[in-house]
C-alpha cells in the first residue's frame, strides 16, 4: 500500500469507518434471512459513499505526482463528479470535467455545486464523450498537460480497487451475500477478491441493459493486473426504465423503507438495489441462515434532482 501524501491523510481522516446496521423486519425474520446495510452513507456530508472509496488512492496518486488539475468525465447527476469537485476543493487542486450532453438551460442542484466548487465544465457531445472513455491511464488522456491528472469515467483508475477493498474490510461480521449498486461497474470489481472467499456479490445495474457489465467488469479486473476469481453476478431487470429513471412502485418502496428504518434512499441507485434485495427475498433467492450484507454507496445529493 503507498504512503497517504500529507494532504491527502489530512482529508482522509475526516471519514470515519461507517457502521454496518443489522436491519429488523419482519419481512426477513419470517424466513430466518438476516439483512445488514453497511453505512457508507454516513461517511461524510458532502462526499458520501463509494465515490470517496474510489476516489481516496487516485486523489493520492495525483498529490504524490505533483498534480494541480484533476480532469474526469460524467453525465449531469454524476455523484463521481459531484464528490471529486468538492474533494479537489478541500486538497487545493482544480477540477475539470467533461459532461456529457448539452449544457441544459437550466443547471439542475449537481452542476450548480460544481461551479460553485470552481470545476471548469466542458459539456461534450455523446459521440465524443464514448470516446473519451477509451482513455484509461492518469496521462493518456489526448492533448493533457504537465500538472494535469486524468481520472476516467467512474473513477475506473488502477488505484480505485484499493478504497473499495478498505470498505469491504470493515464489514466486521460474516456475512453470505454482499449486494451493491451498479453504474459503471468499478465498485464490484474492486469488491471482487476483497471479500472472504465464498461470499457471492450481487450486483444491481441502475442502467438499462445492464447485462454489458458482464464485458465491462472483467475488463476492469484484467486493467488492473487482477484476476476474475468469480462469485458475482448481476440482477439486470431492477433499473425501472433506465438510469435515474423511476416508477410509482419504486418512489412508493423508498418512502415506506425509509419511514419504517430510518435509512434515507436515493431512487438513483440505492433505492433501486434495495427494492431488488427485498423483491429476491419474497422471490425465495436467499436460504434460512444466511446474512445479506448491503452497501449502501450514498449519493444522496442526487436526491435533490429526482422525484
Ligand atoms: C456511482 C454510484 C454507484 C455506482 O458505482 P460504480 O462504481 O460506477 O458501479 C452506486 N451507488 C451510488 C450511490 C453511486 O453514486
Amino acid at each position: 500500500m503507498n504512503d497517504l501524501h500529507p494532504r491527502l491523510r489530512a482529508l482522509a481522516d475526516r471519514f470515519a469507518p461507517t457502521p454496518l446496521q443489522r436491519i429488523a423486519d419482519p419481512a426477513w425474520s419470517a424466513r430466518g434471512v438476516a439483512l445488514s446495510i453497511k453505512r457508507d452513507d454516513l461517511l461524510h456530508p458532502v462526499i458520501s459513499g463509494n465515490k470517496w472509496r474510489k476516489l481516496k488512492y487516485p486523489l493520492n496518486d495525483a498529490l504524490q505526482r505533483g498534480a494541480d488539475t484533476l480532469v474526469s468525465m460524467g453525465g449531469v447527476y454524476s455523484n463521481h463528479l459531484h464528490a471529486l469537485a468538492y474533494a479537489g476543493r478541500e486538497l487545493g487542486l482544480k477540477t475539470a470535467a467533461f459532461v456529457r450532453g448539452e449544457r441544459p438551460a437550466a443547471l439542475n442542484p449537481t452542476l450548480l455545486d460544481l461551479m460553485e466548487w470552481n470545476m471548469a465544465l466542458h459539456f461534450v457531445s455523446r459521440e465524443d464523450y464514448r470516446n473519451l472513455r477509451a482513455y484509461r491511464e492518469w496521462n493518456s488522456l489526448p492533448g493533457i498537460r504537465p500538472g494535469q491528472y486524468w481520472l476516467p469515467e467512474g473513477g475506473a483508475s488502477e488505484w480505485a480497487w484499493q478504497g473499495v477493498a478498505e470498505a469491504v474490510a470493515e464489514i466486521d461480521a460474516p456475512y453470505d451475500i454482499l449486494a451493491l449498486a451498479c453504474g459503471t461497474g468499478t465498485t464490484l470489481a474492486g469488491a471482487v477478491g476483497a471479500v472472504a472467499s465464498g461470499v457471492e456479490i450481487v450486483g444491481v445495474p441502475a442502467l438499462k441493459g445492464g447485462e454489458f457489465l458482464y464485458r465491462d467488469i472483467p475488463e476492469l479486473l484484467a486493467a488492473q493486473g487482477r484476476s476474475d476469481s468469480g462469485g458475482w453476478r448481476l440482477w439486470p431487470d431492477y433499473h425501472f426504465g433506465g438510469f435515474a429513471r423511476t416508477t410509482p412502485a419504486l418512489l412508493e418502496f423508498i418512502a415506506v423503507f425509509e419511514a419504517r428504518h430510518g435509512i434515507e434512499l436515493e431512487p438513483v441507485y440505492t433505492g433501486k438495489l434495495l427494492y431488488a434485495v427485498y423483491d429476491r427475498l419474497q422471490a425465495g433467492d436467499f436460504q434460512a441462515g444466511q446474512h445479506v450484507v448491503v452497501w449502501h454507496s450514498g449519493g444522496l445529493q442526487g436526491k435533490r434532482e429526482i422525484r
